[in-house]
This record gives C-alpha cells, sequence and structure tokens, in this order.
C-alpha cells in the first residue's frame, strides 16, 4: 500500500462511464466517522507524515484533517469535487491491482454534496495554494491562498442541506466514539504517521511515529493489556499474516479490540471473525473475546476491493486459506493448542472449553471428570493436606496479592475472585491441590496435570525478567514496608554495578548507602522469597567477578534471579496462590519447561491411567 504514495498529485480525470459501472455503487457520507475515514485515506494516500485531525461536537458542526501530503493543484481543484473523478485509476482493469485506500473518485463531491466545505491546498510545485469554497456541493469560492505543502479540509454543517437524514446522527458523543474507533484502526496501521486528534478543545490523540506496532498499540489501547499481548506471524503461498493478540488471560466482553486489516485496509469479516473464535475456542469461554491485531498481506488479485464503496468489506478470492493461516497462525503463535490441552479443566456442562463432543474419548475424558472432582471434594474433607487462605497469606506473592484482593475467607474450591486473567474474566472454580508442599496437581480436559511449583515458578520469574530486559519496561515493584540495609562484599559490589540497570527493570530499587552497602526499598513484585535481603546477595554472588560476554552474563542474571527468586519446594501454597501461578504459567510463552529445561509439568493422560487400572 505504502508503495502507491508518491510525492507529486496525478493528473485528476473523470472515470469513463464503462468504468464508473464498474464501481460498486453506495453512499459513503454516512456520519462523521465515514467522513473521516475518507478524508484521512485521501491524506494517505497522498504521503502524509503528519495529521491533524480536529471534531467539534463529534464531527457535526465541524471536522477538519489537515495533512502534509503532496497537494492538489490549484487548477486541479474544482475537479477533485465532481463525481467520479480521481487521480488515483484510470481504468477499469487498474480496480483489482489499485494500490492506494481510494479510486472511486466520489468521496469529496458526496462529503461536499450534504455540507459546507472549505479546501486549502498546495503542491511542492507551486508559489501559492488555492482555496476552493463550496456549499451543497456548489462553488462558492475559488483563490489563491497561501499555505505550507498539503491539504485541509474542512466539513461543517453536515446533512445542514437535507434534515431528514440530519434526524438520523446520534447524540455527538456517539459520533465522537465512532470517528475515535476509525481513528484508532488506521493509526494501527500507520504507525509511521504522526497523528493529532483534538475533539472539543482537548487533545484526544497524540502519537508520535512508532518504531513498532507494539509501541503504537500500547499508545491507543494501554499498557496493561499489552502485557498480555503476544506477536503471531506465518507465512504461505504468498500469503502472510502477522500481528499481536491476547493470550487467554485478557479477553473482553466484545470484539471492540478486534482490528483486522487486509493490505492494511481496515476491514470487517465475519469469516476472519470465525477463525480468531476458532483459534481460541478451548482456551477462553464462549462470550469472551481476546485483544487481535491482525494484518493479513494478500497478492493485490487475491483480493477484490470493489464490493463496499466504503471498502470496509472485500471479498477474498482465497477465503479459505486466509482463514486457515489466520487461525494457525494464533494457535501457534500464542502455544493455543498447548495450553487449551494442558489447562485446568472442570469437566462437562462448566461452561469452559465448548468443542464438540462427538468423539467417545472425550466423553470418557468427561465423566472422568467429575468422577476426579468429587474425589478430590471427598478428599478435601477427608483432611489430605489442604490450605485454605489464612489472614496475611499470600501477600508477597504475584500482582493480585500485592494489590491485597485475596481475601480471608476463600474456601477450598471456591473461585478466586482475581487471578492473572483479565479483570472482568469469569472465572470457573478449578481444583488445585498441593503434595508434599512441593507438587501442583489439577485436572485437565485428557487426564490430569503434576506441576512443580518450583520449575514453574522459575519460569515465570525467568520470562517475566527477559520481557522487562528486551523491552525496556520494569516489572512492577513491591515498596518494602522497612528498607533492607545489605553490606556487600566487593565481588557483589562489582556485580551490583555491572548489573544495576538491568536489576532496575527487574523490579529492584537498591540505593548506594556508603561503603560497600546498600539500601534496598523495592523489590519485584512477583516474589516470593525475598529473605531479608538473602535473595540479592545470593544473585550477586552468582554473578560476582563474572566477565562473560554481555548476552551470557545477562543469561546468568536471569537464570540466577529465577532460580533464587522462585518458591521452593516444601513451601506451602494456599489455593489462589496456585491458581495464580498456574495462570501466570500459562500465560507464558514456553510454559513446558524451565529455564534449565527441566519439566514443569507432568500429564497424566486418562488412557495412561486406564491402562494403569486395567480398564484400556
Ligand atoms: P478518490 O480518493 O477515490 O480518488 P476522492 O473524491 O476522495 O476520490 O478524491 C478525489 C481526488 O482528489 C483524489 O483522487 C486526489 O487526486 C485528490 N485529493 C483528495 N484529497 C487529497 C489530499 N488530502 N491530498 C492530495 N490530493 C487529494
Ligand atoms: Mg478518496
Amino acid at each position: 500500500m505504502a508503495t502507491a504514495r508518491k510525492d507529486k498529485p496525478g493528473k485528476i480525470r473523470v472515470l469513463d462511464s464503462a468504468t464508473i459501472d464498474r464501481i460498486a455503487a453506495g453512499e459513503v457520507v454516512e456520519r462523521p466517522a465515514s467522513i473521516v475515514k475518507e478524508l484521512v485515506e485521501n491524506a494517505l494516500d497522498a504521503g502524509a507524515a503528519t495529521l491533524t485531525v480536529v471534531l467539534d461536537e463529534g464531527g457535526l458542526v465541524r471536522l477538519s484533517v489537515e495533512d502534509d501530503g503532496h497537494g492538489i493543484p490549484f487548477s486541479d481543484l474544482p475537479l477533485a469535487f465532481e463525481r467520479h473523478a480521481t487521480s488515483k485509476i484510470a481504468t477499469a482493469a487498474d480496480i483489482m491491482s489499485v494500490g492506494s485506500f481510494g479510486f472511486r473518485g466520489e468521496a469529496l463531491a458526496s462529503i461536499a454534496s450534504v455540507s459546507r466545505v472549505r479546501c486549502l491546498s498546495r503542491t511542492a510545485d507551486e508559489d501559492v495554494g488555492g482555496l476552493l469554497e463550496l456549499e451543497g456541493g456548489e462553488m462558492v469560492r475559488r483563490e489563491p491562498a497561501p499555505r505550507n505543502r498539503g491539504t485541509t479540509i474542512t466539513v461543517s454543517d453536515l446533512f445542514y442541506n437535507t434534515p431528514a437524514r440530519r434526524k438520523f446522527m446520534k447524540t455527538a458523543q456517539a459520533e465522537k466514539r465512532a470517528v475515535m474507533k476509525v481513528l484508532t484502526q488506521l493509526a494501527l496501521a500507520h504507525q509511521e504517521v504522526r497523528w493529532l486528534v483534538k475533539a472539543d478543545g482537548e487533545i484526544a490523540l497524540d502519537l508520535r511515529p512508532a518504531a513498532s506496532l507494539t509501541d503504537r498499540a500500547r499508545d491507543l489501547l494501554g499498557s496493561s493489556v499489552m502485557e498480555h499481548m503476544a506477536r503471531f506471524e506465518l507465512a504461505k503461498g504468498g500469503f502472510s499474516i502477522g500481528g499481536l493478540a491476547s493470550r487467554p488471560t485478557w479477553t473482553r466482553g466484545n470484539r471492540e479490540q478486534q482490528f483486522l486489516f487486509i493490505n492494511r485496509r481496515p476491514v470487517e469479516s465475519p469469516a476472519l471473525q470465525q477463525a480468531i473464535v476458532q483459534a481460541y475456542r478451548e482456551v477462553v469461554p464462549p462470550g469472551r473475546y481476546p485483544v487481535v491485531i491482525a494484518f493479513l498481506q494478500v497478492p493485490a488479485g487475491e483480493v477484490d476491493v470493489n464490493v463496499h464503496p466504503a471498502k470496509t468489506e472485500v471479498r477474498l478470492l482465497m477465503e479459505r486459506e486466509v482463514f486457515g493461516l489466520l487461525k494457525s497462525s494464533l494457535t501457534e503463535g500464542l502455544s493455543l493448542r498447548q495450553a487449551a490441552d494442558l489447562r485446568p479443566w472442570l469437566g462437562a456442562g462448566t461452561g469452559q472449553g465448548g468443542g464438540t463432543d462427538e468423539d467417545a474419548t472425550r466423553r470418557v475424558a468427561e465423566a472422568e471428570g467429575d468422577a476426579l472432582r468429587r474425589y478430590f471434594q471427598r478428599g478435601a474433607s477427608a483432611g489430605y493436606e489442604y490450605k485454605g487462605v489464612a489472614p496475611g497469606q499470600g501477600q508477597l506473592f504475584g500482582a493480585s496479592a500485592l494489590r491485597g484482593e485475596t481475601t480471608d475467607d476463600e474456601t477450598a474450591f471456591a473461585a478466586p475472585r482475581t487471578t492473572g486473567l483479565g479483570a472482568d474474566q469469569a472465572l470457573h472454580p478449578a481444583p488445585y491441590w498441593q503434595l508434599h508442599r512441593t507438587y501442583i496437581v489439577t485436572q485437565i480436559r485428557g487426564g490430569l496435570v503434576l506441576i512443580d511449583q518450583h520449575n514453574s515458578h522459575e519460569r515465570i520469574l525467568y520470562n517475566e525478567a527477559q520481557k522487562a530486559l528486551d523491552e525496556r519496561i520494569g516489572v512492577p515493584t513491591q515498596q518494602l514496608l522497612f528498607p533492607a540495609h545489605l553490606e556487600l562484599t566487593p565481588g557483589q559490589v562489582q556485580a551490583w554495578q555491572t548489573h544495576r540497570d538491568q536489576l532496575t527493570l527487574m523490579g529492584f530499587v537498591i540505593e548506594p548507602f556508603g561503603g560497600q552497602s546498600v539500601l534496598v526499598q523495592g523489590i519485584p513484585a512477583s516474589l516470593k522469597n525475598w529473605n531479608e535481603g538473602r535473595l540479592l546477595l545470593d544473585i550477586l554472588d552468582d554473578l560476582a567477578w563474572d566477565d562473560k560476554p554481555s548476552q551470557e552474563n545477562r543469561v546468568d542474571l536471569l537464570a540466577s534471579y529465577a532460580c533464587h527468586g522462585a518458591v521452593r519446594a516444601g513451601e506451602p501454597l494456599t489455593v489462589p496462590e496456585m491458581q495464580h501461578l498456574v495462570d501466570q504459567l500459562f500465560a507464558t510463552d514456553t510454559p513446558l519447561s524451565c529455564p534449565h529445561g527441566r519439566p514443569t509439568l507432568i500429564q497424566f493422560t486418562l488412557s495412561d491411567l486406564e491402562k494403569r487400572f486395567g480398564r484400556a
């Protein structure tokens, strides 16, 4: 799409009637949001690097789009507002291979016919720019006017001359929301562009050109969701797909935050939405939707954008292939299948999962699942070791515990109110059991798993710290009530100085405290074992006088941190702590092994059990 951008305007021509007949008919001016979309796409087609959008009362009173693109020559200004006049295609044959967003030559004419329009523009070749004003589509003013290179189009009094249509407008607030949604989509797809959006005198968006989709998405969607997002990418036979999607730990009650693009055009595609549903089917409850930002790149000849006037619906010639590609890129990129098979699972009738239960194995699994659960419940009352949450426990374990959200009155199999799941995510109670204060046992779809609490927590801490270092975004810190004063050896001092910035990113707040000592004021929120400073001293010992290359050094730091920081075998865990740990484990990209490559869990499938019990 970017290849279509030019420094200079092409000649605007009125399309011939044969071409006009081939263009999907229909109105593009429905509401302020559709006008903003057309004007912004024109600006992007003109190669704009900076865009300023101004809205008054949701755009109903006034809206304007200002760009620094190639501009419209003074001589072409009236033509730009004529129907079927475009500089982007010449013949019908160009439609299938069109590289620009626009090609219908109708937007400006349609907009002008139902409002008052002011267009100020200048090209690089002209000494002065030009001003054109229209009312209800009639030109009322045309004169030279100064401007930097680029174009500003201001649309006032929308539908002033068609009161019937005006009545269909929603409140200014609703129109503003719709405009912001369109701008969010376009800003995600054009991260290289600087966006400034003002609404009723206030800055609604101020986006500097972003280096990555992650950066742009963080600016638009907020940083909390970004902690749950993973990248996915897949290419096959000339088609490619890539983007960001939330792990099953973060979902929403609607599809508002699913953004699909085909060749950088925002599209609405029921088929692709269905591909997302299928990819997540086993790992998120029905009615919950992950956040997805997906960019599909397909060869120009494979997509027909000429089916809907606003081009939000497109026809994919190879829809099945693209469907499959999106589904597998998500399943693979987010390890959804792995997670689906190994996630704690309650059995039939819980609303969890939701796949077909046609096949017999699964029915067996479900029946067995209930039996297993009854067994666990009986176990609990029979006095097997089980730790409920006692007051004051779980304080140092995980962000939710830190927020004080675990409560005193949670009972054995009640769903804890908070987990690593999205705040409003419905949660089904799942039984967790701690064996020998070392292993967590819980049911999965196809049997049961034993989870090693130390190895798993190591994996969680390692990945969290690694991400903090990679992306240079610090992990949450837990402020210590009583800062710890630690006396360091010379080797520890050297290690601290070498890794100071990294330790800060990992969540430690450490200040020099004179001589060889430091004052520790904060530690990573996910730590359980701080041991009054022993943890930090152990890490610094491991790294003392380490003079390996920095990349290896970093691995040593992460491994040492994860190993010393993780809960140990022999430590009692509460049910919410176990659940939090398991949730966090499955939220990592690599839930199946610890950083040293040891397994985090062992699986017992139902057929294993059947064999052992002589059932098979
Ligand atoms: P289309 O985009 O389908 O060509 P429009 O009615 O949206 O039709 O625009 C008509 C023509 O006006 C475009 O082909 C382009 O040459 C010119 N134009 C519109 N907006 C801009 C802009 N912001 N910068 C430069 N040229 C523009
Ligand atoms: Mg256009």
